[in-house]
């Protein structure tokens, strides 16, 4: 009912997301403002019902109360699906047929953040969508109204869906590690249905992360799964972020695959029922991964890094695959097209039960380059961008070849190499990948140069790596 407006920290409202420092820079109050701002977009978009989730964080009950009291003040009828991850959410969103979502989440921050990631309708709200919500919050421009509140536990349609589409094959032996992320919730609902024998590790939800920090990216996390692949001797691992979003996986040897590499698997396993689709990669993805879609008769799409936008750019181009390095895979040839990391395990699943190698195998013949690891280094945000239009202008002036969909990513005889701001911190992300070990050590310095000549050191590689 309040006309009075409401001021959010000016470093919350972000490109994907809402996120911020509980107690510092996201308090109770932006809760119940945010509920009021997205409540009344959604009303005026028409709708009525939003569904609600939070991930195990210990702030993220006071949050979704807070939340939920706003959206009911402006009209907006909630249902609550209670502790669940990211995608359980998304699932609610298209299973209930709710005009939006929000679900409370501090993904793979540290304990002490947490934040709203949001669904207008069935597509994701980011962007200016997120600074008009501010903009409604500022001007207390609120619908008004009461809106009801209903609890609808959504875990075993969740699960009978991802399970329709686990295929029969081999039996397989797999270690999971949630670490004590929201994947705890829905894990043993799905993986127990399997055949086979599975291993769940850090299962039980817990807010401060006991185990390890839930960030499949960074190898020193992926540690206790590589020890339980070895010490079972299972076909593989798979890992989680703090919210089930982002995936991470192991082969039987304890090796890491990254993103771009599991994504050649499911793009060649996508391509046989889907020939010639299109099928995204960010702009930090391996050149194999691109290469690898054209052989297996597909249409590769570079495009920029970034969970909202790869998601709206693939339901424009009706792709039925897309993937970051960053491990956020989002399949549209048989599910919804969100980043569900659980139904991505499944898929990795399939592959290996339904053919005659194992995911080892499969790793030793992928194309070999050499690359570097994401490597990301400290930048102010008023500066991050500048340096980049900065190396940018540079580079075009000397007639380079470049790609600056996101950032730039430089190509020379040597292979290519990419710099770009990181739209949620105060931090520069670089990638160089050549075919062989000099090539990659030329393109390095071509990077430090660049960032030189904009007065930027750029770090070695140990302190710059994946954080
Ligand atoms: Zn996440």
């Amino acid at each position: 009912m309040s006309k009075t407006g409401h001021k959010f920290d000016s470093t919350i409202l972000r490109e994907y997301d809402i996120r911020g420092v509980v107690g510092k820079t996201l308090h109770v109050a932006d809760a119940g403002a945010i509920g009021r701002a997205f409540g009344t977009i959604v009303r005026r978009n028409g709708g009525k019902k939003v569904a609600l989730g939070y991930d195990g964080r210990l702030s993220s009950p006071e949050l979704a109360k807070a939340c939920v009291d706003g959206l009911t003040s402006v009209g907006v009828d909630v249902i609550e699906i209670g502790l669940a991850a990211t995608p359980m959410l998304y699932f609610a969103v298209w299973h209930l047929e709710a005009d939006g979502g929000i679900q409370i989440t501090g993904s793979h921050n540290p304990p002490d953040f947490n934040g709203f990631k949001m669904m207008l309708g069935k597509k994701s709200f980011y962007g200016s969508e997120i600074q008009k919500l501010g903009e409604i919050a500022a001007k207390g421009d609120f619908e008004t109204g009461k809106g009801t509140v209903d609890t609808q536990p959504v875990l075993d349609d969740y699960a009978a869906r991802l399970l329709k589409d686990v295929k029969p094959g081999r039996t397989l032996k797999v270690a999971w590690d949630t670490g004590n992320g929201a994947v705890g919730v829905s894990i043993r609902a799905v993986v127990g249905k399997l055949p086979g024998t599975h291993y769940i590790l850090n299962e039980k939800v817990d807010g401060t992360f006991p185990a390890h920090h839930p960030d499949p990216t960074v190898p020193e996390n992926l540690k206790e799964l590589q020890a339980k692949v070895k010490k079972e001797g299972c076909d593989l691992g798979i890992a989680f972020d703090g919210d089930g979003d982002r995936i991470g996986a192991i082969d039987g040897k304890g090796r890491i695959l990254w993103g771009d590499q599991l994504m050649i698997l499911w793009a060649r396993d996508v391509l046989r029922t889907r020939p010639g689709a299109t099928i995204i990669g960010d702009v930090k993805a391996s050149q194999a991964l691109f290469d690898e879609i054209q052989r297996a008769g597909g249409t590769p799409l570079m495009w920029k890094t970034g969970h909202s936008v790869i998601k709206t750019k693939m339901a424009e181009l009706k792709s039925p695959l897309a993937g970051e390095m960053s491990g956020h895979i989002f399949f549209a040839d048989t599910f919804y097209g969100f980043d569900d990391a659980l139904y991505c395990g499944l898929r990795l699943l399939n592959i290996i039960a339904t053919g005659s190698e194992s995911l080892a195998e499969m790793l030793d013949k992928l194309p070999h380059l050499v690359n570097t690891p994401e490597l990301r280094f400290d930048c102010a945000d008023d500066r991050k961008f500048v340096v980049v239009e900065e190396v940018k202008a540079r580079l075009k002036q000397a007639g380079a070849k470049l790609n600056d969909i996101d950032g730039v990513r430089v190509s020379t005889p040597d292979g290519w190499w990419l710099l770009r701001a990181s739209n949620t911190q105060p931090v520069l992300v670089a990638r160089c990948e050549s075919a062989n070990q000099a090539g990659l050590e030329r393109l390095k310095a071509d990077l430090k140069a660049a960032l030189s000549a904009s007065g930027v050191e750029l770090p070695d590689e140990a302190s710059a790596g994946h954080h």
